[in-house]
């Protein structure tokens, strides 16, 4: 495998405390050396014969990003994107591990199946894992066999898109994950309060003539799955918060000891359900996108660690898909390319988070999930994103690698440009030009 070396980034890791530039020396898949300037010139290293050097001057060298919540419909709609394509975009945005929900045709709620994903998704160039089921077929009613899901793999369950409308199932579920160590992934939304999903109940949606889809749909299960948890000791993921009073329970619920971690995508801290007038079917998604108050309050989350990952619940749809009237139209958006860039420009620049922080809350599934990657150590695997948060581009047709189109940021300029992707030692991404 070539010799990789990217000279004079600035390194993002708590390890690192300084500011210094860093030179990098990547063999083996794994990160070898990391010298500052003057250690660099004292060891007067060769920098290899036939090694790729990169120059990183005035970047920065973020870890690998993780994001535990993505669809790349692969197998069963690749249409829409499949995990080539997936991958593709993940590099493109500066992710090198990411987990697939298990919405797909076939549903991975075999081992055999698992296993037939697993060793597609081995061939994309950057870690993907599985998630496996909580209940076959995601039909709510027979729990999978959490034991051989993750012997064959799998990094943790979910029927994400779906609830386990039935409490008395999910508490089986919760106490048959915890005495396997698995976490389970949950997508909280209950029907009963839904008339229309992907819009928020409230104003906008009223001058649309729709019901919506009202907050306590999210809140009434959020309510009652921290509650299980706390019973039966199970670790949770509550997936893509929307709602203020979902972050304040979670709050409580990590106060009283509860194993709970949560999710926040850009689009929930970056939007409000206003979008829906603007962008239509690209701002439709479920949860849906609610007030300005439930953004702040997301925002909060993210600040004080109550919201522990950032993930991007990419969502890929056909043009087509999207191009029909707002009710007929499937939920969710892509976010892979652009999350970084939303980060920056909602969570860095206007201070809420420190650009350490910015990567912990996009780096988290490593450590929750038990994933490998996360770190600029030596010895660690060469997962490294060279980011440029200086330089702008523009979200097109032209700059995005996915299959799909389907988001609001279409035609918009973002802060910040990944320039190079690198996943066990090899580059997954490059952007030598600007966009
Ligand atoms: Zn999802």
């Amino acid at each position: 495998m070539e010799t990789l070396i990217i000279r004079h980034g600035c390194p993002v890791d708590p390890g690192i405390t300084d500011e210094r530039p860093r030179t990098v020396f990547i063999r083996n898949g794994r990160i070898d050396r990391i010298l500052t300037e003057q250690e660099e010139s004292a060891h007067d290293l060769p920098h290899g014969d036939g090694a790729r050097v990169v120059e990183a001057a005035g970047m920065m060298l973020l870890p690998g990003l993780a994001d535990a919540h993505v669809h790349f419909r692969d197998p069963g709609f690749t249409e829409k994107e499949d995990m080539e394509t997936g991958a593709a975009a993940a590099a493109h945005g500066g992710f090198t591990s990411a987990v697939m929900m298990g919405n797909t045709n076939p549903h991975p709620d075999t081992p055999e199946r698992v296993a037939a994903m697993a060793d597609r998704a081995g061939r994309t160039g950057i870690r993907l894992y599985c998630c496996g089921n909580i209940t076959m077929g995601m039909a709510g009613r027979e729990l999978t066999d959490f034991e051989a899901l993750k012997d064959a793999g799998v990094v943790l369950l979910s029927d994400d898109g779906l609830p386990i409308r039935d409490a008395g199932l999910m508490e089986k579920a919760c106490i048959r994950a915890a005495s396997l160590g698995l976490i389970l992934s949950l997508h909280e939304e209950d029907p009963a309060f839904i008339e229309q999903a992907g819009i928020n109940r409230g104003s906008v949606a009223g001058s649309k003539g729709l019901a919506g889809a009202d907050r306590e749909a999210e809140i009434s299960m959020v309510r009652r799955d921290t509650a299980i948890a706390e019973r039966t000791g199970a670790e949770l993921t509550i997936q893509h918060i929307s709602a203020a009073e979902s972050v304040c329970l979670i709050r409580d619920a990590k106060r009283r000891g509860v194993k709970i971690h949560a999710e926040a995508t850009p689009h929930h801290f970056t939007l409000t359900e206003e979008a829906v007038i603007r962008f239509g079917t690209n701002a439709k998604m479920n949860p849906p996108l609610r007030t300005e108050a439930d953004r702040l309050e997301i925002i909060r989350g993210l600040q004080d660690g109550t919201i522990d990952m950032i993930a991007t619940d990419h969502a890929p749809h056909t043009q087509a898909e999207k191009a029909v009237e707002f009710t007929k139209a499937p939920s969710g958006i892509i976010g892979l390319e652009t999350a970084l860039s939303l980060v920056w420009r909602e969570l860095v620049l206007p201070g809420y988070l420190t650009v350490p922080q910015a990567v912990e809350r996009m780096t988290r599934a490593y450590s929750v999930y038990g994933l490998p990657g996360g770190k600029i150590r030596e010895g660690a695997p060469a997962d490294l994103v060279l980011f440029a948060p200086d330089e702008q581009w523009t979200v097109s047709d032209e700059t995005l690698y996915s299959r799909a189109r389907n988001t609001p940021f279409l035609g918009t300029s973002l802060p910040g440009v990944v320039r190079l992707t690198v996943c066990g030692g090899r580059i997954v991404f490059e952007n030598r030009k600007e966009e």
